[in-house]
């Protein structure tokens, strides 16, 4: 037998859990231009493309150039040229689990695209925008903690497409009274695997009996989102529920049929605060491009938790702000309904110490490359920790 060996076709998939890729172009053999899908909002504005998860078949030991498309978009209603740049370089991974910085990439600017060259050593191989981690991960991580006597768990509501959204309730058991009591939210906007990975290192560890760990479930209970937005995880979603609404907006709306993620979350914190709960620190954790820093609360009152939070986690060596902490404004309405955010409506509503934290995804000073999955498990422990100092002080 002897001839040519016809070359397996090159094919791109995002059938599963937290895929996200638009049409491909064919322009060569091994080269293509990947469409990306984004998503806008409600009124078809506010246009994001900002995550991508695929894989490729068939490419074993070819060199493929891949030019990422279509970026354009709007953010709070300003036009931009997206949010895949020349610092967003992908991630790449052979058994989609173990995730490495693709370092072959160019930015054209005019187009503009986000090039990749890569020569796949397997014959399946995944691309990312970052680490992807989707509710497959958050089952994994709440089956492992089965019987763990520390955590308890409940569904506050239901998202659009039907899911349970979950709340985990952490501290030590059989002890009442003065314990502070601290609300994390986790993954407001989809795209954002970094808070999700972030959100299972703060969980393994205040599970854990690390004596840290004890002390604070002690001292503290943790009322824990830990994936608010599941639809938009699964679809491999940008920053908008099924209905189209920024679940980290629209805190002054709180609609239970356009946007009931938000009006069970809600729901679920004020219920706790009006029959006498403590909320002594309320956080949402995001990620973003290239801005790292903590956004407080609006009220004035608030400005020594925000002083003494942001001593204590600046000490994370995988967290360095580069912009000032600082209030928030009251209100980002600007005569426009629908633009509150959690930090923002908390304090509408009770006067609540909320707080924002954004995580870059460019490289990171500190570390001298872009965050990956252990620089976020390890950010999501000295979250806690921090917090949790924080009010004891
Ligand atoms: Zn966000």
């Amino acid at each position: 037998m002897f001839g040519l060996l016809a070359l397996a076709a090159i094919t791109f998939h995002a059938d599963f859990e937290g895929g996200s890729l638009g049409k491909t172009d064919t322009i060569g053999p091994t080269h293509f231009r990947l469409h990306m899908l984004g998503e806008v909002d409600q009124d078809k504005r506010n246009r994001q493309a900002s995550w991508y998860y695929f894989r490729i078949d068939g490419a074993r030991g070819q060199d493929l150039t891949l030019d990422l498309v279509d970026l354009p978009g709007e953010y709070n209603y300003r036009p931009n040229r997206g949010a895949i740049v020349a610092e967003t370089r992908p991630f790449f991974s052979a058994d989609d689990k173990t995730w490495t910085t693709l370092e072959t990439t160019s930015y054209d600017a005019a187009e503009p695209h986000l090039r990749l060259k890569i020569r796949p050593t397997a014959d399946r191989i995944w691309i990312a925008h970052t680490p992807p981690y989707t509710t497959r991960h958050l089952n994994h991580l709440l089956a492992s903690l089965k019987g763990n006597p520390h955590v308890t768990r409940q569904a506050v509501g239901r998202t659009v497409g039907g899911r349970d959204i979950p709340l985990l309730t952490i501290t030590e058991r059989g002890q009442v009274g003065s314990k502070k009591v601290i609300w994390i939210l986790f993954r407001q906007h989809a795209w954002e695997s970094g808070s999700s990975w972030a959100g299972e290192g703060a969980i393994r560890f205040l599970t854990s009996s690390d004596p840290a760990a004890v002390r604070i479930r002690q001292q503290a209970v943790f009322k824990i989102f830990p994936m608010c937005d599941p639809d938009g995880v699964i679809r491999g979603g940008v920053r908008f529920n099924a209905n189209g609404y920024d679940l980290n907006r629209n805190w002054d709306l709180v609609d239970p049929k356009k946007m009931p993620e938000i009006a069970a979350q809600r729901q679920a914190i004020l219920d706790w605060v009006d029959r006498g709960g403590r909320a002594d620190m309320l956080l949402t954790l995001h990620n973003d491009e290239g801005p790292e820093y903590i956004g407080g609360p609006p009220g004035e009152e608030h400005r020594p938790l925000l002083e003494r939070f942001a001593r204590l986690i600046e000490a994370s060596p995988v967290f360095q702000q580069n912009r000032k902490a600082a209030l928030a404004e009251t209100s980002t309405t600007a005569g426009k309904p629908g633009r509150m955010s959690f930090p923002q409506g908390m304090y509408h509503d009770r006067k609540l110490a909320a707080f924002l934290i954004e995580l870059r995804c460019f490289p990171h000073p500190e570390l001298g490359r872009e965050p990956n999955i252990p620089d976020r498990l390890r950010f999501g422990r000295d979250l806690v920790q921090a917090m949790a100092s924080a009010v004891q002080q």
